[in-house]
Formats: structure tokens, sequence, C-alpha cells
């Protein structure tokens, strides 16, 4: 068949004067050799054929005629766009379900169901359709309805048929647009709701704005059904007004307190923006409630606060300072007490570099060490340390520290605080010291009670053997006994001497005395008289002391006299003893004073024998030694406001040991010109 795609002819086919109008479509048809078709030659076509075909041909709508039971196609000048380039003209005079044999099964069941009888209507049919070399997405509102000859045979199908992709696609972008809107809005941390017309009614909300409202059912409401609670708080009228005048209203940091039976009032805080929804021709229609819940944050930072505030405080009453160091050590943060305790202003930079400078060189190592062992084998970290300011002063820290490390197992910070306790630790040395004293006053008061009884338990038998003594020399037979009982008397005086004035030293009496210092020391000496004959020890006095002292005589004999024993029993036979007195000034504070010296040739003492040697019952000297003698003898000259030193040494020669003892001249002493005698005391 010939229904060539040429362009319209001049010369007409037999029964083209049967078609009537002007355009591209009766053209063609008029100059189409239809006689090769299955309708014929125009002039045999039946008169419904030819009145269809003008109706078609005149109508400015879209219009395809299937005629026959072949449905050859026919359509106006109205249909071209719809069909393409592609197919436009061939699909003139073809059987249409061989020519729509892709879609047939979309658009044939309408028109074979037209070819029996029905009239149909589809719209937005979707037809996908062969246009400018693809097969494209095309949309259709089309309708079909048989069409009768004047005996009411159906000898056709006419289907009028308006594209209608443009709008389709409108709103299929439309629909896309405000599902996606809708999305990013139920996804959004802010709350959101829309409220329609002048009753403000919830038009659509998301998840977070029935959060907010803990799950209140609120669609389809106005906002006075859905809540009633915020008449009174003022929101109605905020809306009212907004829909009003068209303009927003935006809330910041506003509390409202939602209110029902089933919950206990809670109150809210949000951000929020009332935005007017206006109409095209500028009417509001609607208002957009849109914003931010406060309420968790505001608590969190609230309670952020406060935690700090307690942090702060506790830092502070405590005096503690705190630094946070990420590692290795490439960033230090010190707050200002640490930089107190470091001896820098509180805008000072710091390193790890810093703190080494400033901690005490000697302290520097065993920190360092502490500060490892911490990181390494996750121990807490507690030492003190001395930090040295510029001009040398000293601070004691007590730094308390530990390591922080992340999921694999490597350090990550190392964080503690400082504390000063320079003050606690005097304080602490303070009350040791005192107590100290304390037990050394309780005993000496031990000793001197429980020598107080010996001496008093001895004293009785004593005097016995002293009268047996004495009656003995009276009734002495030969010379012999009589040396022998002088002998005894003279040991015997010793011991009473001892027990007098050794064992009973806190018996002494409390009554001062002005006394001459190298006669108390002649009386010291002469108790040893005998046995310094017989060690053939020289014994030396230089004696330059005029000022008479007041003091208790009897103590500080025991004193000199245990200082001229020790040093018989350390110094050996040849050997020498100095005893010397001397007025002397002390030069710090220009009291005036005496000064004596016992010195000795003697073995000397070595450094442990010196660091213990006032302390009771420390003696070299086995069961011959009390090891009381130094230790009582401190507590007397305390008690004369004196003191004593000592110089010794063991090798080499020459060895020796010099006790030096300094004596203020108290306002009771006198001084006295050489030779002149006390006055009465
Ligand atoms: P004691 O004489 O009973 O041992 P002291 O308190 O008098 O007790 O002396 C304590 C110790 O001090 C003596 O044991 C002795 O070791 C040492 N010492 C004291 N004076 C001298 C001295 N002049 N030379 C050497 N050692 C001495
Ligand atoms: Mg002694």
């Amino acid at each position: 068949m010939n229904v060539e795609p040429s362009a319209p002819s001049r010369s007409l086919a037999p029964g083209a004067e049967r078609i009537f109008g002007a355009g591209e479509m009766p053209d063609r048809i008029r100059a189409c050799d239809w006689s090769l078709t299955p309708l014929g030659p125009i002039a045999s076509w039946p008169n419904a054929l030819v009145i269809a075909v003008n109706a078609v041909l005149a109508n400015q709508h879209p219009i395809f005629l299937f005629w026959g039971q072949d449905l050859i196609q026919l359509y106006n000048d109205a249909a071209v766009p719809n069909i393409g380039p592609d197919l436009h003209p061939a699909a003139l005079g073809q059987p249409a379900r061989a020519f729509w044999a892709d879609v047939w099964p979309i658009v044939g069941p309408p028109a074979e169901a037209a070819l029996r009888g029905q009239s149909g209507w589809n719209q937005d049919q979707l037809v996908p359709i062969l246009r400018h070399g693809r097969v494209e997405d095309a949309w259709f509102t089309y309708s079909h309805s048989p069409v009768r000859d004047e005996q009411g045979t159906i000898c056709g199908v006419l289907v009028t048929a308006l594209e209608t992709t443009p709008r389709v696609l409108a709103e299929r972008a439309l629909r896309y647009e405000r599902e996606r809107l809708l999305a990013v809005f139920q996804q959004a941390p802010a709350f959101f709701a829309l409220l329609k017309g002048p009753q403000h009614v919830f038009d659509m909300v998301n998840p977070q704005f029935t959060r907010l409202t803990e799950g209140r059912n609120v669609l389809g409401r106005s906002i006075r059904e859905a809540f009633p609670e915020a008449v009174e708080q003022g929101f109605v009228d905020l809306l009212d007004r907004v829909y009003q005048t068209g303009s927003p209203f935006v809330g910041r940091d506003v509390r409202f307190t939602l209110r029902d039976e089933a919950h206990a009032p809670d109150e809210r805080r949000v951000d929020f923006v009332y935005q007017p929804l206006r109409e095209p021709d500028g009417s509001v229609s609607g208002i957009l409630v849109f914003g931010v819940d406060l309420t968790g944050r505001r608590e969190a930072e609230t309670m952020l606060r406060e935690q700090r505030e307690r942090f702060d405080f506790a830092t502070d009453a405590a005096q503690i300072g705190y630094w946070f160091c990420d590692l290795p050590f490439d960033k230090l943060i010190w707050d200002a007490r640490v930089k107190e305790h470091f001896w820098l202003p509180p805008d000072a930079e710091v390193s790890i570099q810093t703190f080494y400078d400033i901690l005490h060189p000697e302290d520097r190592e065993r920190v360092h060490l502490a500060i490892e062992d911490s990181i390494r084998n996750r121990t807490r970290y507690e030492v003190e340390y001395r930090t040295v300011s510029p001009e040398g002063e000293q601070k004691l820290i007590h730094a308390i520290g530990r390591t922080a490390y992340d999921a694999e197992g490597r350090p990550l910070r190392f964080d503690g605080v400082t504390q000063d306790i320079t003050a606690l630790r005097q304080a602490q040395d303070a009350r040791s010291r005192a107590e100290e004293a304390l037990m050394r006053s309780e005993k000496l008061a031990l000793v001197g009670r429980l020598a107080a009884t010996i001496s008093h338990e001895i004293n009785n038998p004593l005097e016995a053997i002293t009268n047996l003594l004495y009656l003995v020399q009276e009734s002495a037979v030969t010379e012999t006994v009589r040396d022998y009982t002088r002998t005894a008397q003279q040991e015997l005086a010793r011991v009473s001497h001892i027990v007098t004035h050794t064992l009973r030293f806190n018996r002494q009496t409390n009554t001062a005395t002005v006394e001459r210092l190298s006669d108390i020391l002649d009386s010291a000496v002469a108790i040893y008289e005998a046995r310094l004959r017989h060690s053939e020890i020289q014994l030396t006095r230089d004696y330059a002391d005029a000022a008479r002292l007041l003091c208790f005589g009897a103590e500080l004999r025991q004193v000199f006299a245990n200082l001229i024993a020790n040093s018989f029993d350390a110094t050996k036979r040849g050997g020498r003893l100095i005893l010397r007195t001397r007025e002397q000034t002390n030069w710090k504070t220009g009291e005036p004073g005496l000064r004596v010296t016992v010195a000795d040739t003697g073995t000397g003492m070595d450094a442990a024998t010196l660091r213990h040697l006032y302390e009771p019952f420390f003696t070299t000297k086995g069961d011959n030694g009390t090891g009381l003698g130094l230790w009582v003898s401190r507590e007397i000259l305390t008690k004369h406001h004196a003191s004593i030193r000592v110089k010794s040494r063991k090798a080499p020669a020459p060895k020796g040991t010099v006790f030096s003892v300094w004596l203020p001249l108290g306002p009771g002493s006198r001084q006295c010109v050489e030779g002149e005698l006390p006055s009465g005391d």
C-alpha cells in the first residue's frame, strides 16, 4: 500500500471533493491513493465515513478515527504533534493494531471495547511512545466512542486524545518537592507545625513537635481545642495577631507550660518563629510554626555551670590547683594556683620544661621517674617536691595525678592536682618537736623519780656504814688497818657524793647561789683527786673568770664532774686535761657571760657517737657507764640558759675532745674585781 509520506499532491484522487477544509491533514487525505487501502477510493466511501472524517478534520481537538474491522486510522491536524515526526505521516491509513503494536496492550482494550459498543474515558494514561528518535513517557487523557452508520451498525471508533505529559510532569515535580520538604521537616532537629485558617487548625506536625507536646493528638484540631492552656499563656493572641497583620513573630527562650490531666505541669523553653503563609493573592491562609526545644540544653548548661562552680569552690577551699596535660607533653594547661605553686604569674606560658626548671634540682630525677612510672605502669602518681623561686625561696608541693588511655591502651592525658603543703609540714614539724620535748621532760621526771627512790634506799645503809667505819678507825689496832679504813672511808665518801649529787639531781635545792665558776670546777676536780694522782694524767687549770654567777652550784658541779670524768675515761696514761674559764660576751646578742672549756687528748669520738651523745642511756662504756651524764648535763645547762658545744677528733692525730660551755651572767650575777670577796649571800 502506498501511503507515501510525500508532500500533499495537487493531483486529486477521485472523490477528493468529498473531503472539506484546509490544512495539512485534509490535504493529505485528499491526495492519498486510498484505492490501495481496505477503505478503497474516497468516491466509494460510505456516507458515514465521509461525515465522520469531515467532522474529525474540522475539530481542533486531537482526534483519531479508526475505521472498519481493521481499524484503519485517520487523524486531524491537532493530533499531529501527539504522534510526533517519527511516525507522522506514516501513521495515516495504517491498521491501528499493527501500527501501535508496542502500546496496543495499553491503548487497544478501550478501542476494542468501543468496537463492541462501549464508550470509555481515561485520564493521564501513560503511553510510552516513539518520538524524536526514542521512546518517551507520554501521558494522555483520552476517550473512545463507537461510530455508527445510519442503520446503527458500528463501523469505527472515535478517539479524542489530549496529551497531558507537561502537566503530569509538573505535578509530579511538585509532589516530589513537597515530599522532600516534608522529609526534611520530619527529620529536622527542630519542631514544626502547619496551622491553617483563622482558627489555627493543625494541618501537619513533625515528630519533634509531637515529642515536644508529649504526644498530644492535634491533627485536624484548632489550637484552642488541642492546647487549651496556650490561651492563658498568650500564644493564641500571638497567632491571631500574626494571622491578622501578616508579619512574623520570633520568640527567644520563651517558656510555656504543658498542662493536662495525664501529666504534671511541664515547663518547656523554646526558640520559635510564627511565619504567616500567604496565598497567591497575598492573603494569609495559615501559619508555619518552626522552632527549637531548648529545655534539655538549658538544663545541661545549668548543670554544667553548677558542677563547675562546685569544682571551683572545692579546689579553691582546699587551695588545690589543677593541671591538664596532653601526652606526650605537647600541651600543658595549668590553672592560676598551679602557677602560683611554681612561683609564676597567672598569665605565664608553661611547658614541661618550665615544670622541670622550677623544681628543686635534687627533686627533678625522682619526680621524672615517678611520672614515667605512672604513665607506663598505670599507677597513681603521687609525689612531694620542692619548687624554687628565682630568689631561692621554696614551697613544698604535694602532687597527685593519673594517666588516661585510649581504647588501644595508648596514654592520652596526664592530669592532676597540686597542693601547697609548706605550712602544713611546718606545723607538723613543730608539733612533733613539741611532742619530743614533752617526752623528754616526762622521761626526765621518770628517771628523776627512780633515782630519788634509789638514793633514798641507799642513803640509810651508807650512813650506817660511814658511822661504822668511823668506829673501826677509832678502835683500829694496827696502822695498816687504820690506813685501809681511811681508804675505805674515802671511797665511801665518793659513793655518798655520787648518791647525793648525781642520782638526786632533780631533788637539788631550788635555791640559786652566787658562785665563782672556777671554784665549782675545783670542787668537781676534788671528787677525782685520787684517780688523778694514779692516772699520770697532766691536769692544767687556766682560770680567768672574775665575775660571780647566780646559779644552782651543786648542779653545775655535777655537769663539770661528768665532763672531767668522761675525759679521764677517754684519756690514757700521759695524756693531758685542760680546764679553762674565760669571760666572754655572746657575739650575737651582746650578752655578757662565762665560757668553760674541758679539753682532753683522749680517744676522740666518731660521728655516730657525736650524733647520740646527749641521748639518755647512750654509752660506749658498757656496764661502766650509765649514759645519763651528758643527758642530765644538758637539762641542767638549759635551765641555766647556757649552751654546750663539742669538737672532737678521732683520727688523724692530734686526737682529742673539747667540750665548751657558755653561761650567761644573768641579772643576779655580779661582775667582781679579781680578789674582791663576795658580799654575804
Ligand atoms: P657515760 O659517761 O656514762 O658513758 P655520758 O653521757 O657522760 O655517759 O657520755 C656518753 C658517751 O659520750 C660516753 O660513753 C662516751 O662514748 C662519749 N664521751 C663523752 N665525753 C667524751 C670524751 N671526752 N672523750 C671521748 N668520748 C666521750
Ligand atoms: Mg659520763
